[in-house]
């Protein structure tokens, strides 16, 4: 008997120190299968989330209701949250943990004017006039807070050293709400930044983005009769028609990554009354800050010449300047692991019929859906077309980002075929992937301090010593917004 029970405690103590081992310290992969696990189990809640925030479909500094539920969650889940900061009433910063390394996870949740659609495979505006997740971002912002969950359970369960902190950036369709943030130094105790992209396809996005100053120019002249006494007036429309004919006439002599891009605001009201005032919304972009900033003095030069040529005034407001993306690829190297580790999203046939019906729908080529992992590219010289407020993150800390399909292949962005996608389970299973890369990767920063290090040396080679200045305008507050209640 005695040595049946002395057998029975061996076999407790021994089975004690192998918990011991495999629980306490667990492997790096052990941990990332954890998050896995975890964030297959919390896919209905991340479902549940992200189609709230789609139906709440709120534009730029009006996201309430989005910001509350992301917060709620998080606030439930332990997670110390700082609310309306940098002056940005629905930003938020939400951190767990202590000490370093700190790991940023970036979470957008702005809708886009006038893309109020249903959850249909052809176009069926939901609400007249109403707005519509046609960037996805319903699906970033619940794909993201799925990361720092998973993460968080299991720092708290394996008692891992470390913070993990979510960004709840507002605004990035408009003002940009990193911008902001970055000014304010947000991001600066950060060892690496995590973000993601609803796309659709489906890779670690090494390609870049473009840099863009964001102004408006103003004009003001003089109103009379336009045909009583015309030649008391001083037009404020001639100006901005002659400077959208200068910058038309530059266009020609600028480099071929240079994209300029405006609409007239403002330009009168009736025809019978000289114009007094009119604005010109202008975004110049190019592959970097340095060719924005030439190509912005040149239009400096053809206000100035238009303004002396029509006898109008002028003010230049510069409303915001987005760095190009400073791409890490030793972070990048290693996320690619992880969405290779993960591998690719696998549809339903009734998922690919529903993604080639919104391909026919909007004119596009029925290919369906495109889930295979794309190979790690090389950084663009001349990023394509477009620009983030990720960037801006990108010049203080090392930032990584991802591309997962939420969508049908070839569909027009920033359309109804996007918001049709993203209260779908194509949207759905796009944001389960992202928060499952993001998540394994944060658990090798977490654990990995060589990476950490070695990342770090490739992002101070790259500043060549340059140190992260914003854009906007010293004292520049963000636009307040008030929800029209009517
Ligand atoms: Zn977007």
């Amino acid at each position: 008997m005695k040595k049946i029970y002395l057998n029975i405690v061996i076999l407790f103590l021994f089975g004690m120190a192998q918990m011991t081992l495999s629980g306490d310290n667990p492997s790096q992969q052990g941990l990332k299968n954890e998050v896995i696990k975890i964030l297959d189990q919390k896919y209905q809640l991340l479902t549940n989330i992200s189609d709230s925030v789609w139906e709440y479909a709120e534009i730029a500094l009006l996201e309430h209701e989005s910001a509350k539920l992301l917060v709620e969650h998080l606030k439930k889940d332990g997670f110390t949250v700082e609310q309306g900061i940098a002056d940005l009433p629905t930003a938020f910063m939400a951190s767990y943990g202590s000490g370093k390394p700190i790991i940023g996870i970036l979470a957008e949740y702005d809708a886009l004017p006038g893309l109020s659609q249903d959850n249909t495979p052809f176009k069926k505006v939901l609400v007249e006039g109403g707005s519509g997740h046609g960037c996805g971002h319903n699906l970033f912002a619940s794909g993201s807070l799925g990361a720092a969950l998973a993460i968080k359970e299991v720092m708290e369960k394996h008692k891992l050293k470390g913070t993990i902190r979510l960004y709840g950036c507002p605004a990035e369709e408009d003002v940009g709400g990193k911008l902001y943030m970055a000014r304010e130094g947000l991001f600066d105790d950060l060892d690496v930044c995590i973000a993601w992209h609803p796309d659709y396809e489906t890779k670690v996005d090494v390609k870049g983005s473009q840099a863009i100053d964001d102004l408006e120019i103003e004009f003001s002249g003089k109103a009379s009769h336009a045909a009583f006494d015309p030649w008391k007036g001083v037009s404020a429309l001639d100006a901005v028609e002659m400077t959208v004919f200068g910058i038309n006439q530059l266009r020609e002599h600028v480099r071929p990554s240079v994209r300029m891009h405006y609409v007239i605001t403002h330009g009168g009201k009736v025809p019978n009354i000289v114009p007094d005032y009119g604005k010109l919304w202008l975004w110049v972009r190019d592959s970097t800050r340095e060719g924005v900033k030439i190509v912005v003095e040149r239009v400096e030069k053809i206000v100035q010449g238009v303004a002396l040529a029509t006898g109008t005034a002028h003010k230049i407001h510069y409303k915001g300047s987005y760095h190009e993306m400073l791409v890490n690829l030793t972070g990048s190297r290693i996320m690619h692991k992880n969405l290779e580790m993960i591998g690719p999203i696998i549809y339903t046939k009734e998922e690919l019929a529903y993604a080639k019906r919104i391909q026919k729908e909007s004119d596009t080529k029925e290919v369906g859906l495109v889930c295979e992992i794309k190979e790690l590219e090389e950084p663009s010289k001349d990023p394509e077309g477009g620009s983030t407020d990720v960037a801006e993150v990108s010049w203080i800390v090392p930032t990584l980002y991802l591309s997962a399909t939420c969508a049908p292949y070839g569909i027009p962005w920033h359309s109804w075929a996007v918001v049709a996608s993203s209260r779908h389970a194509i949207g759905h299973k796009g944001l389960l992937l992202a928060a499952k890369v993001m998540a394994t990767t944060g658990i090798d920063f977490l654990l990995d301090e060589e990476v950490l290090t070695e990342m770090k040396k490739e992002f101070k080679e790259k500043l060549k010593g340059y140190k992260y200045k914003s854009g906007i305008p010293p004292g520049q507050k963000p636009p307040l917004r008030v929800k029209n209640s009517s």
